[in-house]
């Protein structure tokens, strides 16, 4: 099963209903509303995020006085479009660059998010825009964490950047960003290590790493088949980080859209990019209005 197949599915089946209609009533219109809201409710959207959605998209109805419209659903369907547009963050958001160069990237994330993955997705994709990105492999706890970031780098033909697990994390950081000075990148992008959950140790080591190598971005890797859970970690990781963005992978999956359709509203932080497969090129800046016509089908 696709990405969002049974919300689409779902939405689709509300929407043909209105479609055919000549005259949208008001409890035509609720009713379609009370639709949406299950269909949201059941691709684990959270709740909050699902009860302004419907407010917003019912007064925008109301407003337009939908009724006299000749196509009053197309109408309908048009104003859940741009909401879950808005939802998702309006207009894309790119990547921060800094003034001076190298723009520094932190990765950060639970354990088989797919950072290191997303690190090496990330570089390639700024190798096709003509960068030079260094990739500094800081996880020292997961085993094979440096060898998957060395291997990812040589077949992207990226540097790598390693001191082995014998050495901090921070140090390797520091040592990894005066290496991208030396040696002209202009992108250095920092693999952290992540645990099964959040906890205190690993947070403390990534503001220690945060606050020595002052990133431009600190994207926020989540997996979008965790649904609601990854916008729960999202949160932890903002309170302690200070996120600016997240990439949300695994869209590829059967991922039913919670997480897709919560995290920006519910942390404030855009989702920059979307992962959708294994290969080294399947990742893709974000957009907000093209994943809302693909949620509509
Ligand atoms: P990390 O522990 O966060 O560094 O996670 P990894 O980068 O090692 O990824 C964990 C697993 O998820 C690996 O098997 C990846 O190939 C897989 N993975 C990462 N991103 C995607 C994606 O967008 N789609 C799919 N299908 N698999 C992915």
């Amino acid at each position: 099963m696709a990405a969002f197949e049974s919300l689409t599915n779902r939405l689709q089946n509300v929407f043909s209903k209105l479609r055919g209609k000549g005259k949208v009533t008001e409890e035509d219109l609720n009713e379609a509303m009370r639709e949406v809201r299950l269909a949201l409710l059941e691709a684990d959207v959270n709740f909050k995020v699902v009860k302004d959605f419907i407010a917003k998209v019912k007064e925008k109805a109301l407003g337009l006085d939908v009724s006299k419209s000749f196509t009053p659903g197309m109408v309908v369907i048009d104003i859940v479009n741009k909401e879950l547009t808005e939802l998702m963050g309006g207009t894309q958001s790119k990547l921060a660059k800094a003034n001076k160069p190298p723009t520094v990237i932190m990765m950060v994330g639970l354990q088989g998010a797919g950072k290191t993955t997303t690190t090496a997705k990330l570089a390639k994709l700024l190798q096709k825009g003509n960068s030079k990105p260094l990739l500094v492999a800081c996880d020292i706890y997961r085993p094979a964490a440096i060898k998957q970031l060395q291997v990812l780098g040589e077949q992207i033909n990226a540097p790598v950047f390693s001191l082995g697990d014998q050495t901090s994390p921070v140090e390797i950081a520091k040592a990894g960003l005066a290496h991208a000075k030396e040696n002209h990148n202009d992108y250095v992008i920092f693999d952290t290590a992540g645990r099964l959950h959040i906890d205190e140790a690993l947070m403390e080591e990534l503001k220690q790493i945060h606050q020595n190598v002052k990133p431009d971005e600190v994207l926020l890797v989540v997996d979008a088949m965790t649904g609601q859970d990854a916008v729960n970690v999202a949160q932890s990781f903002h309170d302690q980080l200070e996120l600016t963005g997240v990439v949300l992978t695994k869209l590829d999956g059967d991922t039913r859209g919670g997480a897709a359709l919560s995290v920006k509203a519910v942390t404030g932080k855009p989702i920059k990019f979307a992962a959708m497969g294994e290969k080294i090129d399947a990742l893709e800046p974000f957009h907000p209005d093209r994943m809302a016509s693909r949620i509509l089908g």
